[in-house]
């Protein structure tokens, strides 16, 4: 009841230090090689088509080429500029920038892949969050230059094919990540009834009976569940004799104060029958 061992995947050379134990047993018995599962884990190879890496498919520029010509097809007109990227990880950034003389078509180009690339690849960080916008922007000057140029004639290959548009691009709806990472938290804050989120005017109705739980809500003062109004919020850990004395000062027409001291946030609420 042998069965051959399942073919092994190989990435390039023999990664396989050791020859596999020929019969079923424990496929695993031995540390297998990296399968390119950690793309963090070793510098990776540059891989072609993309100008992202810090070195992008720079074609060396043949001899005989002329000045200032196309660094990409060696065509003429081409400018000099700066297209610049961003990836934002969890707590590393990467900033990338691909120097040379565009003509037309290998700027725009260049701008289309970097910028679709850092509209899905650049919001995944805090500061990433302001950097993004700020890479995006800093292309529209390079872009704008591309854009005066006439088409380029005289290269010693041919241009880059410009491609489809950015928002043609399926990465370019990365840009949506934003906005839902700020539509979830509005819509977190919007839905949170909780008492941390009372604010003086609110009303509130009791969840609950408990003394040390009442489970406190805000609701809309017009809701015939509004028992009780919030006159005074005062952020801070209070015991029940300071908790009534602040109150006192706040708010002299107060019938409870209510305490929270919790992660995060402890603060009392000052509040009278509705
Ligand atoms: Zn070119």
């Amino acid at each position: 009841m042998t069965t051959p061992p399942p073919p092994q995947y190989q990435q390039g050379g023999n990664p396989y230090g050791q020859p596999q134990a020929p019969q079923g047993g424990n496929p695993y018995g031995q540390p297998l090689p990296p399968q390119g599962g950690n793309p963090y884990g070793q510098p990776q190879p540059p891989q072609g088509g993309a100008p992202f890496g810090q070195q992008g498919p720079q074609p060396f520029p043949q001899q005989g080429a002329q000045p200032g010509s196309c660094t990409f097809c060696g065509g003429l007109p081409a400018v000099h500029a700066t297209v610049r990227g961003h990836q934002g990880f969890l707590v590393i950034m990467r900033f990338l920038k691909l120097k040379a003389n565009y003509c037309r078509s290998c700027g725009i180009a260049t701008h289309r892949d970097m910028t679709t690339k850092t509209l899905w690849q650049g919001w995944w960080g805090l500061a990433s969050f302001v950097i993004t916008p700020i890479t995006l922007l800093g292309n529209l000057g390079a872009r704008a230059k591309f854009n005066k140029l006439p088409s380029p004639t005289g290269g010693w290959g041919p241009p880059r094919d410009a491609g489809k548009p950015i928002f043609g691009r399926v990465g370019a709806y990365g840009i949506l990540a934003p906005l839902i990472v700020i539509g979830a938290i509005v819509g977190v804050n919007a839905l949170d009834d909780s008492a941390d989120t009372a604010v003086v005017g609110d009303c509130m109705h009791r969840g609950s009976s408990s003394t040390s739980q009442p489970d406190l809500t805000v609701v809309d003062c017009t809701d015939a569940k509004a028992q009780y109004k919030v006159l005074a919020v005062i952020k801070g850990s209070f015991t029940s004799s300071e908790a009534e004395e602040k109150c006192t000062a706040a708010a002299p027409d107060f019938r409870y104060d209510y305490v929270e001291t919790g992660s995060g946030s402890s603060f009392l609420l000052c509040l009278k029958d509705k």
